[in-house]
Parts: C-alpha cells; sequence; structure tokens
C-alpha cells in the first residue's frame, strides 16, 4: 500500500468516528449556548425548546 492510500484511509477513518461522535452526541454542543446534552440547554436558549 502507498504511503498516499494510507493517508486517505486514516482521514476517513477519523472521518468516520467524528460522524459517530455527533450522532452519538459525544462531540454535540449547542450553537446558541454551548449545551453539551440536548437536555442541559439554559432556560432562555431557542434549542431547549420543543413543543
Ligand atoms: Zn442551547
Amino acid at each position: 500500500m502507498s504511503p498516499f492510500l494510507l493517508v486517505i484511509v486514516v482521514v476517513v477513518l477519523l472521518m468516520a468516528k467524528r460522524l459517530a461522535d455527533v450522532y452519538t452526541g459525544g462531540e454535540y454542543a449547542c450553537p446558541s449556548c454551548g449545551a453539551r446534552s440536548e437536555h442541559r440547554h439554559s432556560p432562555d436558549c431557542p434549542w431547549g425548546r420543543k413543543s
């Protein structure tokens, strides 16, 4: 395997891990109040109000 291909594989793996973190909430941060979890928004945060 060429070094170039190896770099591509590593980048793809990193992106896959980042995507998995986003979907599992590991890297989630509210753009408005910076909450790390869906249930920890500040009271006046527009993202925390769901019907
Ligand atoms: Zn929020």
